[in-house]
């Protein structure tokens, strides 16, 4: 298993740190930590001894963060399907392993799962001893959902408040990072209309109201205005996709503070593999029925002032792990401009994540979670693909082997 060594660093850098700025120079790792940054880490003032590495001019960003994935979905045209059959076999922790493994070698250091098997705890353990190599995961287990509901084949089925307050109980006692409840149905369940609500407002109070109480954030996807709007006003961290939002409830989330992960990826991965014949008829209805143009939702939602995080909803049908860039570009095309963009990725996901200082930056304390590209994400997000390494706490996992002092394996 690799281990940090105990102190290097990267010289020669151009730093892109979205939340704070920009400016040139090296980047000093101790153990798993960023212990200095900017223009006077160079070979000279690290001191002898420690091992410097040239990225001559090479752009260093923090490692991405994927606000919702589902690393035990399959990704393929039948995702819901296949983890039926895995859920509970052996199959479904390889993988999500992989699946993890492939999305921090596309930069992504740190992924929320919001949804799948609670077994996605284990898998989170194993990673942050590093018995594994993997993102660090944030993960929400079992979502809670209505009988038959959306993802009710990885979900806690409840109907009465009561019957919800002891389901979120169940899931923190489990282990859960964060609460995901499903407040309408969704494309991925058959019988479910992404246009219904599946809890009234008071059922997402009582949600929130337990959660909160041990400290545990909840998000809720939501693909109606009024179950948006009931979320907000129930104290929701986040929502997750929000189509029909209107721009009232834009203002309202804008004046609360309250994140949107639209997932914008979602329909042109589909669309763009419409033809297989593997794909559940009933995916094909429902997204017939769209009318709304998200992209243009999700531009007005981010001019209202309401922050806008990147969550590519991976595993979900043709949505691939690690398609963070992906989603980004789609927010581009939205209208963000691309320091938001970078931040959505980085430090405003973070705070979402609560842990503002810890990811998603490059100042002295953080984790050594980087992600190096041979060209400038700021002039062009395509750069963000051009992948020279991958280091996540303090340990290089992709890219051109570095001479470093030899570390424990
Ligand atoms: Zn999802």
């Amino acid at each position: 298993v690799a281990r940090p060594v105990a102190r290097w660093a990267y010289v020669n850098a151009r730093l892109v740190d979205p939340g704070a700025g920009r400016l040139d120079g090296g980047l000093l790792i101790e153990g798993d930590r960023i212990v200095a940054t900017g223009p006077d880490v160079d070979a000279r003032s690290v001191g002898e001894g420690t091992t410097t590495v040239d990225l001559g001019g090479r752009t260093v960003l923090p490692g991405l963060i994927d606000c919702h994935a589902h690393l035990t979905w399959s990704a393929d045209a039948t995702p819901v399907a296949t983890i039926i059959a895995e859920t509970g076999t052996p199959a479904l922790d390889r993988r999500a392993e992989e699946n993890a493994r492939r999305a921090l070698e596309r930069g992504v250091t740190t992924v929320r799962d919001l949804g799948g098997p609670n077994e996605i705890f284990g898998l989170r353990d194993r990673i942050a001893r590093g018995d594994v190599v993997g993102p660090t995961i944030v993960a929400s287990g079992a979502v809670i959902t209505s009988p038959g509901g959306h993802c009710h084949f990885v979900g806690r089925e409840v109907s009465t408040p009561e019957e919800i307050a002891e389901a979120v109980g169940m899931q923190i006692a489990a282990g859960a990072d964060v609460i995901k409840i499903m407040a309408t149905g969704g494309f991925h369940t058959a019988g479910t209309d992404p246009r219904q609500m599946q809890f009234s407002a008071d059922d997402l109070r009582v949600a929130a109201e337990i959660a909160h109480a041990a400290d545990v954030p909840i998000t809720a996807h939501a693909t109606t205005d009024r179950a948006i709007r009931a979320a907000a006003e129930a104290g929701f961290d986040s929502i997750q996709h929000g189509a029909g939002i209107r721009r009232s409830t834009s203002m309202l989330l804008a004046r609360l503070g309250t994140a949107l992960v639209p997932t914008l990826g979602t329909r042109p991965a589909f669309l763009r593999h419409a033809d297989d014949p593997r794909i559940p008829p009933e995916m094909h209805t429902k997204t017939g029925r769209l009318r709304e143009d998200r992209f243009a939702t999700t531009g007005a939602a981010f001019s209202e002032g309401v922050t806008i995080l990147v969550g590519t909803d991976s595993g979900t049908t043709f949505v691939e792990h690690g398609s963070v860039p992906d989603e980004m570009a789609h927010l581009e095309r939205a209208g963000l401009d691309p320091v938001s963009i970078l931040r959505a990725a980085t430090s405003a996901a973070a705070h979402e994540l609560r842990a503002d200082g810890r990811i998603g930056t490059l100042a002295p304390g953080a984790f050594a979670d980087l992600l190096i590209v041979d060209g400038d994400p700021l002039a062009d997000l395509a750069a963000l693909a051009a992948i020279h390494a991958v280091v996540r706490a303090g340990v290089l996992v992709a890219g051109p082997a570095v001479r470093l002092p030899s570390s424990a394996s």
